[in-house]
């Protein structure tokens, strides 16, 4: 490097430092493409912030920010329901703890790997910042699959499992909570281990059952709020969720959860999806067809395609993997409700979505758009709402749930889901009113990267070099 291409005080230009920062990454963390998106989205918005504040350049806050403090790996031996032994591997990522303990979501979905929960724990820094909550980032889980194991496999995994992870949280130091395939169940062994070796009853986890210490309006809280930051975005253009055709993917938690508030607003769901295929039901997914679709995936464990056998209005289009786009995002809607996983919508999603005069796209799930389709969005003027304003209401109530085991008290469900309400109301004023400051007004994007990365960068140079 040449002093030519220095500032005067010796700080590299922001262009040349994001490059450089991005060289680095991918050098160190090599076959993690889905991690190197996660912090290339960032670092593109950061550029704007570092030419106003150098001080995070000779602080090296980048370099710190894209380094985990902590990560766990390890073995988790199980048994089968036929005596057969069975191996996993299981992670944690405790990627930052500037502005409280560790807290993210636990993934067990045998894509997992230790780029995806890097590319998690990354995005969940700045998503909990933006809650307002006093919450650090990570992510963890393992490439154990529940789909089609019994309960007690699932049992029997979670136990071994958590007897590793116990010894690395505590209510104050990281509290997990559920992801894909990590629900009330798999929460409820977890915990129950948890406790057994630790003989202590603490809020280590959250997403917990109703009667043993569980936050009401948690299961609820990620659809919720994805659906209340979707308003916000639509009254910037005096415009309501009422009567707007949405498309949903995925048809887990977050899938579910969204549906029930889009009907509370007076939207008109018409899809849902699994890894098998899509159902389309233009006659709209009303609160009786949502009661048989929380059954059949909550307590029958069932598929998607099974909705058609039931309710003749809809049409079942299985994945094609051989396809170049989603056949979702073909169908004309005014709002789009991603809520399954990442990357689902690509250039060509972005595009059909776009033709077809898309008014919304509001993020459930974890970066459902690649880079270019998020680019895309941008360009043509749709209100975006990144991942990680849009779906911050699930672990904003969780520490909500934090706040009430630590209290030893229980909120009504009106109190916990107006609290809510007002967060969700307030991350996307912070993410509108700092991509207005910023210059860049309308992106959300940079309105989200900048306003959680503030906090945290902040709290890194008041914390000195840790
Ligand atoms: P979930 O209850 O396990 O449901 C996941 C849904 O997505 C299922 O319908 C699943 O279908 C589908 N899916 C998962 N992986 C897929 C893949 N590779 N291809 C196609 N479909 C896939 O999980 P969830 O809690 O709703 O989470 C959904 C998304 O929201 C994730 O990106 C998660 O990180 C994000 N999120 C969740 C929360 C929360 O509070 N739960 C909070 C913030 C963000 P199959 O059953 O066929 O796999």
């Amino acid at each position: 490097m040449s002093v030519g291409t220095m500032s005067p005080a010796g700080i590299k230009p922001p262009n040349e430092y994001i490059q450089d920062v991005m060289t680095q990454v991918k050098a160190k963390n090599p076959a993690e493409p889905e991690f190197h998106q996660a912090v290339q989205e960032v670092l593109d918005s950061l550029r704007l912030v570092l030419e106003r504040h150098p001080e995070y350049i000779s602080a090296k806050i980048l370099e710190r920010i894209v380094e985990p403090e902590r990560v766990l790996m390890f073995r988790v031996p199980w048994f089968d329901d036929q005596g057969n032994v069975r191996v996993n591997r299981g992670f944690r990522i405790e990627m930052n703890s500037a502005i409280g303990p560790y807290k993210g979501g636990l993934r067990f979905h045998p894509s997992v790997n230790l780029g995806i929960l890097k590319f998690l724990a990354f995005e969940q820094v700045f998503k909990n910042s933006l809650t307002t909550l006093p919450m650090g980032g990570g992510k963890g889980g393992s490439d154990f699959d529940p789909k089609g194991k019994s309960d007690n496999e699932v049992m029997r995994f979670c136990q071994s499992f958590m007897t590793e992870l116990q010894r690395h949280i505590g209510p104050d130091t990281d509290v997990p909570a559920g992801d894909i395939g990590v629900g009330g169940r798999e929460i409820g062994f977890l915990f129950g281990q948890y406790k057994r070796l630790r003989n202590e009853f603490t809020g280590v986890l959250t997403g917990k059952g109703l009667n043993w210490g569980g936050s009401l309006i948690r299961p609820e809280a990620t659809g919720y709020g994805s659906v209340y930051f979707a308003s916000e975005m639509l009254k910037t253009r005096k415009e309501s969720l009422e009567g707007k055709v949405c498309l949903i993917s995925g048809s887990g938690n977050v899938s579910q959860y969204t549906v029930e508030k889009l009907l509370d607003l007076g939207a008109k769901p018409v899809t849902l999806s699994d890894s098998d295929g899509i159902i389309y039901d233009p006659e709209i997914i009303n609160r009786e067809k949502l009661a048989w679709v929380m059954d059949l995936k909550n307590a029958r464990r069932g598929r998607i395609r099974e909705y058609v056998n039931k309710f003749k209005s809809a049409q079942f289009m299985p994945t094609d993997p051989k396809s170049d786009h989603n056949a979702l995002w073909a169908i004309k809607a005014d709002c789009v409700f991603p809520s399954a996983t990442q990357n689902e919508i690509n250039a060509k999603d972005a595009a059909n979505l776009i033709k077809n005069g898309v008014k919304v796209v509001c993020e459930g799930a974890n970066m459902p758009s690649t880079l270019e389709a998020t680019k895309m969005f941008l360009d043509a003027k749709v209100l975006y709402g990144p991942a990680k304003a849009a779906n911050a209401g699930g672990v904003a109530t969780s520490g909500l749930e934090m706040s009430q085991n630590s209290m030893r008290l229980s909120w009504t469900r009106e109190e916990v889901d107006d609290r809510l309400h007002k967060i969700m109301i307030a991350i996307h004023k912070n993410c509108f009113e700092t991509a207005q400051t910023y210059g860049t007004p309308g992106n959300l994007v940079n309105g989200a990267n900048i306003g959680g990365f503030l906090k945290v960068a902040n709290a890194m140079l008041d914390q000195g070099l840790v």
